[in-house]
C-alpha cells in the first residue's frame, strides 16, 4: 500500500507552561487523493496544527512526513519550502504589488521560463482565470482572489494543500459557490488537502472524511455521514449538526429513557447516555406528551423545541418535522421515535 501523503503521528504543542497544550497527541493521515476537514471550535488548535505541518512551529512531540519522508520531528524540521505543501490563508495573502501571472510564478521560480509560463497558463486555465493574468490582487473579487490563492499554492504541484478557513472572508452565498468550485479544481487535480474550518456544514459539504478536534485532541475521524449518525461522545453528537442528549438505563438493545423505551444502537447495560438527532423524533397520535415551547419555519422544514410533560426532570427536546405541521406555541403534541439511540461514551 502507498504510503499516506500526510501522516502526522503523536503530535503535541504547549505554547507556555501555564497553559493546557494547543496540540496533544494528534494522529492523523490524509489518503492520495483524498480531501479531508479538519473541524472544531475556535481555540481548538486547528491553525496550530496547521503552523507544524507547514513549517511555522516547531512540534514538542511527535512527527510529520509528507508522502513518506520525515518533514518535522522535534529535533529536526525541513524549512517550509522543502516540505512539498500548499498553504491558502483565510486572507488569501496575495502580493499586492503583483499581478495574478506574477503572484501565481511565486513558487516556481526554480523551473526555466518556459516551462514556468506553461504551468500558470495550466493552473490559471484550471481555477478560471486565464484572462486574469495582468490584473492586480485589488481589481479581484474576493472570490477570484481565493481561487488565485488556490493557483498558486496548486502550482508548485505539492503533495498536500493546506487549507486555514479559506472561505470565511467571503459572504454567505459566495462562500458556498466558491466552496464547490474550489473542491471541483482539487478533485479534477487530484490534489490531496486538509481543510480548516470550524463550519459544520463546510466540513460536511467538502470533505469525504472528518477529524473532529476539541481542546487540541482528537476526538473521532470518519466519512461525514458515518461520524454523524454514529457519534463517539456528547461534544461529537452536538458539535456536528444538533441532537438531543437523554439519560437512560439500558437492559440489552432497549434503555428506558424519560421519552418511553428506545431501542439501541449497540446493547448495553445500566446509566447510558444518549443521543437521538430532532430528525429522529416525529409528532404522532400516541408517544410521549410535550408541549411546544417554539416553533421555527425554515421553509424547507420545521424546528420544534418542546418540553416533556410530566417529566420527573425538565426535559426539552428538539423535532424536526417537514415543513407542513399544524402544532403551534403552547399546543400539546406526542413524539415517537423514528430511529435507533445512539450508544455514547461516557
Ligand atoms: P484554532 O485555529 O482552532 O482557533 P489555534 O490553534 O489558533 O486554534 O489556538 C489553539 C490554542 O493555542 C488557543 O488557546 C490559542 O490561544 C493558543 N495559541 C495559538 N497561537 C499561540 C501563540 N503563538 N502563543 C500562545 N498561544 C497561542
Ligand atoms: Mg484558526
Amino acid at each position: 500500500m502507498e504510503a499516506p501523503v500526510l501522516a502526522v503521528r503523536h503530535l503535541s504543542k504547549r505554547y507556555s507552561a501555564s497553559q493546557p497544550p494547543a496540540l496533544h497527541r494528534v494522529d492523523l493521515e490524509v489518503a492520495r487523493g483524498e480531501l479531508v476537514a479538519l473541524l472544531g471550535p475556535s481555540g481548538c488548535g486547528k491553525t496550530t496544527l496547521l503552523r507544524l505541518l507547514a513549517g511555522f512551529e516547531v512540534p514538542d512531540e511527535g512527527e510529520v512526513a509528507v508522502a513518506g519522508t520525515v518533514v518535522a520531528t522535534p529535533e529536526r524540521q525541513l524549512p517550509p519550502e522543502a516540505r512539498r505543501l500548499g498553504v491558502v490563508f483565510q486572507d488569501y495573502a496575495l502580493f499586492p504589488h503583483l499581478s495574478v501571472l506574477h503572484n501565481v510564478a511565486f513558487g516556481l521560480r526554480a523551473l526555466p521560463r518556459r516551462q514556468r509560463r506553461a504551468r500558470v497558463e495550466e493552473v490559471l486555465a484550471l481555477v478560471g482565470l486565464q484572462d486574469f493574468g495582468h490584473r492586480y490582487p485589488h481589481q479581484l473579487s474576493g472570490g477570484q482572489q481565493q481561487r488565485v490563492a488556490l493557483a498558486r499554492a496548486l502550482a508548485p504541484e505539492p503533495e498536500v494543500l493546506l487549507l486555514d478557513e479559506p472561505f470565511s472572508n467571503l459572504d454567505a452565498a459566495l462562500r458556498e459557490e466558491t466552496r464547490g468550485e474550489v473542491r471541483r479544481i482539487l478533485k479534477a487535480s487530484g490534489a490531496s488537502a486538509l481543510l480548516v474550518t470550524h463550519d459544520q456544514e463546510e466540513a460536511m459539504t467538502f470533505a469525504e472524511r472528518l477529524a473532529i478536534m476539541r481542546q487540541g485532541r482528537l476526538e473521532q475521524m470518519g466519512a461525514p455521514e458515518a461520524v454523524y449518525r454514529a457519534p463517539r461522545n456528547a461534544f461529537v453528537a452536538s458539535f456536528l449538526g444538533a441532537t438531543n442528549l437523554l439519560q437512560g438505563i439500558a437492559e440489552g438493545s432497549v434503555a428506558h429513557t424519560p421519552v418511553g423505551p428506545l431501542e439501541l444502537s449497540r446493547p448495553a447495560q445500566g446509566p447510558v447516555l444518549l443521543s437521538l438527532r430532532p430528525e429522529c423524533l416525529q409528532f404522532c397520535a400516541r408517544g410521549a406528551p410535550v408541549r411546544v415551547l417554539s416553533r421555527a419555519f425554515k421553509g424547507h422544514d420545521l424546528t420544534y423545541t418542546c418540553q416533556l410533560v410530566g417529566a420527573q426532570e425538565p426535559c426539552v427536546l428538539t423535532v424536526h418535522t417537514g415543513p407542513v405541521c399544524p402544532l403551534r406555541e403552547g399546543d400539546v403534541g406526542y413524539v415517537a421515535t423514528a430511529a435507533e439511540a445512539v450508544v455514547l461514551e461516557a
